[in-house]
C-alpha cells in the first residue's frame, strides 16, 4: 500500500518507488532501516542476510499490508550465486554486512578482513559491472587515532579543532601497528572505500559512503547469554546493559578515558533515507553521520547508563556502580582504542541538510527501557535458575 501522498526529495522532484537490495539487513542498522522504510516510502526491499531474528515480525511472514514489499533472503554473500540477481534485479544496493564488534578485531582478525574487505568487493563489483548505485557502509574508525592523541595529554594543542575533529575530505587515516591488530578493521574498511572511490572514478559507478559514528540504541547487538553466546563481547551499549541488567558492576577498560560521540539510531536512519531518496545531492560522497553534541568519555557514559537504568528499572545502583579492567583482560592481546570521535557535520549538512536532534540523555531512556523490558524477566529466570541448581 503506497503512502497517500507523493514522496518528493529536497529538490521537490517526485520520488519515483526503488527496489532495494539490502545486504545485512537482519543486523542492528538493518532493522531499523527496514522498519523505516516499510513505514514510510512505498519502496521495495530484498532483505539479504544470514538471519532474521530482528526482522521477523517484517518478514516471517510479512504482515498482510507489507504484501509484496520486503522478502527476506537467507544467504551468505561469502559463497552465493543468488547475490549477482538480487542486486540486477534491484534500483540500488545497500551493504551493511561485516564484522563489526571491536572484540573480533584482534581475536578474529582474518575473518575480520575477510568479511570487510574480501567479502564486500563482489558486491561492488556486480554494482558496478551492471550500474547500480551503492551505499556502501563503512565506519567512523577509518580515522583512527587523533593526530592530537599523539601530543603530551596537557598540551595546549589538543584543544584546538583541526587536532582532533573528523573531516571526510581532510583528515588522515591514522592506524598503530600491524602487532596492534585491533586496526584489521579500519584497514579492511578503509582499502574497500578506496575501492568505491576508484570504481567511481575510473569506472563511473555511482556510490555513497558512510561513515557512522557509534549509533545506538534498540536490537543492538545481543544480550551474552539470552540472545547471543554467554561468553560473547558486543560493542559498549549492550555490554553495559548487560551488566545492569545482571547486578553487575560496568566495567571500564583501560580507565575507560576514551571519548566517543553516541547518535540515536532513530536520527540515523533519517540521514541514509535521504542519501535513498537524493541521489543527485549523495552521490560520489563519504558522509560522516553522528552527533558531535552527545560527547562522553565511557566512563561518563557508564556513570549515566547507571543513572538512568535506576531509573527506568526503580532498583536502585550498587554502592561501586564500576569496575576497571585492563584491555588485555577484556580484549586480549592487539586490542588497541580509538581516543576521541568528533564528527564534522559540513557536508552532510550542507548536501542533505540534516542534523542530529536526540540528546544522549533521552536516548539512553528510550534505549535502556527497551532493554529493562525485553531482557529483564529472561535474565531473572536464568540467575534464579542458575542458583537452584
Ligand atoms: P550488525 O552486526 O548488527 O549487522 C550486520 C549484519 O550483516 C548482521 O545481521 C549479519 O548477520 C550480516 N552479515 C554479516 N556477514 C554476512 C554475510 N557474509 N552474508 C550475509 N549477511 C552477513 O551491525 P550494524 O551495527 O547493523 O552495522 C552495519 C554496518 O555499519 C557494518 O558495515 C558496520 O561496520 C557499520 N558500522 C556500524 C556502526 C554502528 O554504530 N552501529 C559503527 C560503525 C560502522
Ligand atoms: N568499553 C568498555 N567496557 C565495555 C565495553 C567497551 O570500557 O564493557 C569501551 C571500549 O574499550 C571503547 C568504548 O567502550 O573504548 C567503545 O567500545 P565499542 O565496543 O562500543 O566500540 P568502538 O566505539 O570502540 O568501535
Amino acid at each position: 500500500s503506497a503512502p497517500a501522498t507523493a514522496r518528493v526529495d529536497l529538490d521537490g522532484n517526485p520520488v519515483a518507488p526503488l527496489t532495494i537490495c539490502m545486504i545485512g539487513a537482519g543486523g542492528f542498522i538493518g532493522s531499523h532501516l527496514c522498519e523505516k522504510l516499510m513505514a514510510e516510502t512505498s519502496h521495495v526491499v530484498y532483505a539479504v542476510d544470514v538471519y532474521c531474528d530482528k526482522i521477523r515480525h517484517l518478514v516471517d511472514p510479512a504482515p498482510p499490508h507489507l504484501a509484496g514489499r520486503i522478502s527476506f533472503h537467507r544467504l551468505n554473500i561469502k559463497n552465493d550465486s543468488r547475490l549477482e540477481g538480487l542486486i540486477k534485479m534491484a534500483d540500488l544496493t545497500i551493504n551493511l554486512a561485516a564484522i563489526c564488534t571491536p572484540a573480533d578485531y584482534n581475536t578474529r582478525p582474518l575473518d575480520t578482513i575477510y568479511s570487510n574487505f574480501i567479502d564486500a568487493l563482489p558486491v561492488v563489483k556486480y554494482c558496478s559491472e551492471n550500474n547500480k548505485r551503492l551505499i556502501h557502509f563503512s565506519t567512523c574508525e577509518v580515522y583512527g587515532k587523533t593526530i592530537g592523541s599523539f601530543l603530551p595529554t596537557d598540551h595546549p594543542l589538543r584543544k584546538e579543532p583541526e587536532f582532533y575533529v573528523l573531516k571526510e575530505d581532510e583528515s588522515p587515516c591514522i592506524f598503530g601497528p600491524i602487532v596492534k591488530q585491533r586496526w584489521s578493521y579500519a584497514c579492511a574498511k578503509q582499502l574497500i572505500e578506496r575501492l568505491i572511490f576508484a570504481e567511481g572514478a575510473e569506472n563511473g559507478l555511482e556510490f555513497t559512503i558512510v561513515r557512522p559514528f557509534n549509533w545506538i540504541g534498540p536490537r543492538m547487538d545481543f544480550i551474552p547469554g539470552v540472545d547471543g553466546p554467554s561468553e560473547g563481547v558486543p560493542r559498549v551499549l549492550a555490554c553495559f546493559s548487560n551488566n545492569l541488567l545482571r547486578g553487575e558492576p560496568l566495567k571500564l577498560v583501560d580507565g575507560g578515558q576514551s571519548q566517543r560521540t553516541f547518535v540515536y539510531i532513530k536520527d540515523a536512519i533519517e540521514a541514509v533515507h535521504l542519501m535513498i531518496e537524493n541521489p543527485a545531492r549523495a552521490n560520489g560522497q563519504i558522509f560522516n553521520v553522528g552527533n558531535p553534541n552527545n560527547e562522553v568519555t565511557v566512563r561518563e557514559l557508564a556513570e549515566m547508563m547507571t543513572e538512568v537504568y535506576a531509573n527506568v528499572s526503580g532498583e536502585p545502583p550498587l554502592d561501586e556502580p564500576m569496575i576497571d579492567v585492563s584491555s588485555k583482560q577484556f580484549y586480549g592481546e592487539g586490542y588497541d582504542d580509538s581516543d576521541k570521535r568528533i564528527p564534522d557535520m559540513t557536508i552532510i549538512n550542507k548536501q542533505l541538510g540534516w542534523n542530529p536532534k536526540t540528546p544522549l540523555k533521552d536516548l539512553l531512556e528510550t534505549t535502556l527501557t527497551y532493554q529493562h523490558k525485553t531482557y529483564k524477566e529472561a535474565i531473572k529466570r536464568q540467575m534464579s535458575q542458575a542458583s537452584a541448581s
